[in-house]
């Protein structure tokens, strides 16, 4: 190999891209529904084979994509979501870095169909793991978009190595959905994998629809020993259902934690909650949660990481304390000795 310095082709930098985006089914499912939320949809229905390495079908009823613009939806860079330096500081879209589909594109095969037509007329570009020379096609489909990723890494063996058997990938898009499950309780979920299907959650905003769906999302057991809060302090609002102890688990798998209505793990959090459960939970078992911190968008960057699950915030002792506060004095009733103290 000469040691001359060359541009990349667009492919293989997409490729390269694709690396911090598409780790796996369960990230390309992310992105997809990111872009049909941020397209406005209230309804999403997603389909899988082989826990996504053979297909993932993402359907929509946003506001579908305009004609000129499909080409343009897979190259890099290229969004619609943000144009100057300015509207990055105020992003309310879970997307804008106009990457997901490029990189998707560069390791699958990729077809695109979106409308934005009341009568079903829709297009169709389709891209194959090359440069992107999509071609457009007519094709019907109703108000919204579709996007369908065959063969995930079929160009890619060393990223393909990395895919786990078809039920550890089905487990991780499981947990994707139910995250975003519980995160939009106002738009419509489906899953069906390999033609069966794995959930079917109907948009509802009051407390008995949310509770509903947190019972389809946790199981009936979750909410049957869920304690309900909402707290308000200092600018910030804590609220959503954690189990009582008696609920514990053997792995941290029930925990839905929601910052400004986005899925985080952050480290700040995880210590404020693991604290506040500390006494009342054995050593070795897991709490069970969906909370939702809610706070000024100024005070919270979530433009850490490119799949946006980390957060950084400007006050994070403040969060730290009134995170474990919150949830120390919710289960001040379940406490051992403190119950007597509260009811003397
Ligand atoms: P980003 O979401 O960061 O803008 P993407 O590569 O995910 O980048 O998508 C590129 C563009 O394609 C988006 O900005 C949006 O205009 C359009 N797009 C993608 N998916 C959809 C969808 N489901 N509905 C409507 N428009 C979409
Ligand atoms: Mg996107």
């Amino acid at each position: 190999m000469s040691d001359r310095i060359q541009q990349l082709s667009t492919r293989l930098s997409n490729q390269i891209a694709a690396g911090e985006v598409v780790e796996r089914p369960a990230s390309v499912i992310k992105e997809l529904l990111e872009n049909a939320l941020d397209a406005g949809a209230s309804r999403l229905d997603v389909e899988i084979d082989n826990g996504g390495i053979k297909r993932i079908k993402v359907r929509d009823n946003g506001k579908g994509i305009d004609k000129g613009d499909l080409p343009m939806a897979l190259a890099r860079h290229a969004t619609s979501k943000i144009h100057i330096l300015e509207d990055l500081e105020a992003v309310a879209t879970l997307g804008f870095r106009g990457e997901a589909l490029a990189s998707i594109s560069s390791v699958a095969r990729l077809v695109l169909t979106s409308s934005r037509d009341e009568n079903g007329k829709g297009w169709q570009v389709e891209a194959e793991g090359r440069d992107m020379n999509a071609q457009l096609a007519p094709a019907a489909h109703p108000r919204g978009t579709s996007v369908d990723v065959r063969d995930l890494f079929f160009n890619t063996p060393a990223r393909r190595k990395f895919l786990r058997t078809e039920k550890t990938e089905f487990n991780r898009v499981d947990d994707t959905i139910k995250r975003l499950a519980l995160s939009r309780f106002d738009v419509s979920i489906s899953l069906r994998h390999n033609g069966k299907g794995v959930h079917n959650l109907r948009a509802g905003s009051g407390r008995v629809e949310m509770e509903r769906r947190v019972a389809q999302v946790c199981g009936p057991a979750f909410m049957q020993n869920a304690l309900h809060i909402d707290v308000e302090r200092n600018g910030l609002r804590l609220w959503g259902w954690v189990a009582e102890p008696a609920f514990s688990r053997s792995q941290a798998d029930l925990q839905f934690f929601y910052v400004n209505g986005r899925a985080i793990r952050d480290r700040v959090v995880s210590h404020a909650v693991r604290r506040a459960f500390a006494d009342v939970l054995y050593h070795g078992r897991h709490p069970a949660f969906v909370l939702y911190l809610e706070l000024d968008p100024a005070s919270v960057d979530v433009n850490v990481h490119p799949t946006k699950h980390e957060v950084r915030f400007r006050d994070s002792r403040l969060v730290h304390d009134f995170l474990f506060g919150s949830l120390h004095r919710a289960l001040a009733d379940v406490r051992p000795g403190e119950r007597e103290d509260r009811e003397q």
